[in-house]
């Protein structure tokens, strides 16, 4: 195992006692992977990327790279480097001092560094910037140098706290990519900190999802997104409707549930799961939804109610679906209607039909 976080727990002492910023965290990360570390603000994951550099102890637990301990190594004695969110370079010196200086007391000559350095100016696509001022650069150049810097050290494992986080969304698209192909050249295995969830399914080969402290679920992006396992990764990772909804029926791994808004539904759920009569969420995303202006001809898997907004975002839009009974408008991403007509029926207060796919349903047990 590259990089193996056995039982983290970290607190900090606060005004209103003890806060767990890591609650008994692990986490494995192979060689040469990319994996992300999603969750919102607050929920500890600079803490964990502390911890792996070095710069904070835990109160519990251990940190191995490679199979070695590096619990309570200084900073500087571990394989590890870390890139922040607010380009953390030195802004008078020039862009070749930057990335060269942590080499600074390394018995390099003076030809053999500036070769490295142009190798590195390459791979970040700044060739011919080495003379410049750091401070004369734009955001993304800037945090193109503080991860050559960081590279330049070859660290078996690059630490990245949000470091798109600064630039506009243009840039940050642009930069994902880049970052993303990069790495794969580099083969160096990348922990890479968001907030952001649609950033850490385009980018990495495993995405894990922290909440309090704790990883809710580790998985491929795909798998996290088809097969959420609780309700809580579901909400986080994209946008999901749920609906209530009662075991009545398991055989060989297909169950079927009572519904009061979706009728009786069966769909393809793990035997030994779910009980008879257990209450669990079922669950549909806004894509796996069809809308339409005119009753279909089928009779299951029909849901009816009145379109109460639409959220136009190019390329596809989002329309609310109000289900008489329902706290909560049922979020539908659906290509198959024209805006115009929908606006009309929303005007004149006219019923839709939303049908799906049982295939497409995702079955979550309650308060997991
Ligand atoms: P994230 O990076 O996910 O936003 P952090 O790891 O920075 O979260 O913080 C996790 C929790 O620990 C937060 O509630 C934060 O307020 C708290 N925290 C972080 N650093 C300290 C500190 N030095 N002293 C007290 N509380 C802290
Ligand atoms: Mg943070």
């Amino acid at each position: 195992m590259k990089l193996h976080v056995n039982n983290a727990t970290k607190f900090y002492e606060t005004k209103s006692g003890p806060l767990h910023a890591l609650d008994n965290f692990s986490m494995d990360v192979t060689e040469g992977q990319f994996i992300s570390v999603v969750g919102p603000s607050g929920c500890g994951k600079t803490t964990l990327l502390r911890l792996i550099a070095g710069f904070e102890n835990p109160d519990q637990g251990k940190i191995f790279i490679e199979g070695d301990e590096i619990t309570y190594l200084p900073p500087n004695k571990r394989p590890t480097n870390m890139v922040f969110q607010n380009y953390a370079i030195f802004p008078h010196m020039d862009v070749a001092s930057n990335i060269g200086y942590g080499l600074r007391k390394e018995k390099l000559s003076k030809k053999e560094l500036y070769q490295k350095i142009d190798r590195y100016l390459e791979l970040i696509k700044l060739s011919g910037y080495g003379n410049r001022k750091a401070e004369q650069l734009s955001g993304g150049q800037r945090q193109r140098v503080a991860l050559a810097r960081a590279l330049i050290m070859q660290p078996k494992v690059l630490l990245l706290d949000e470091p798109l986080g600064a630039l506009d969304k243009q840039l940050r698209a642009n930069m994902q990519i880049e970052l993303r192909s990069l790495q794969k050249d580099v083969g160096i295995t990348f922990v890479f900190v968001t907030h952001d969830q649609e950033e850490s399914l385009s980018m990495s080969d495993r995405v894990a999802v922290m909440s309090r402290g704790k990883i809710l679920q580790v998985s491929s992006p795909d798998e996290l997104y088809e097969k959420p396992e609780n309700e809580e990764v579901a909400n986080f990772i994209g946008t999901i409707n749920f609906f209530d909804a009662t075991v009545s029926s398991i055989n060989n791994e297909i169950c079927s549930f009572k519904s009061k808004y979706l009728g009786m539904i069966q769909t393809n759920c793990k035997n030994n799961v779910y009980s008879i009569g257990e209450e669990v969420l079922v669950g549909i995303r806004p894509e796996k939804l069809n809308l339409h202006v005119n009753k279909p001809e089928q009779d299951s898997w029909i849901i009816e109610g009145i379109v109460e907004n639409i959220s136009y975002l190019g390329e596809r839009s989002h329309y609310y679906v109000k289900i008489d009974g329902l706290s909560k408008s049922v979020s539908v991403s659906s290509q198959n209607v024209n805006r115009a007509q929908i606006n009309q029926l929303i005007n004149d207060n006219k019923k839709v039909w939303v049908t799906f796919d049982s295939d497409s349903l995702i079955v979550i047990k309650k308060n997991s």
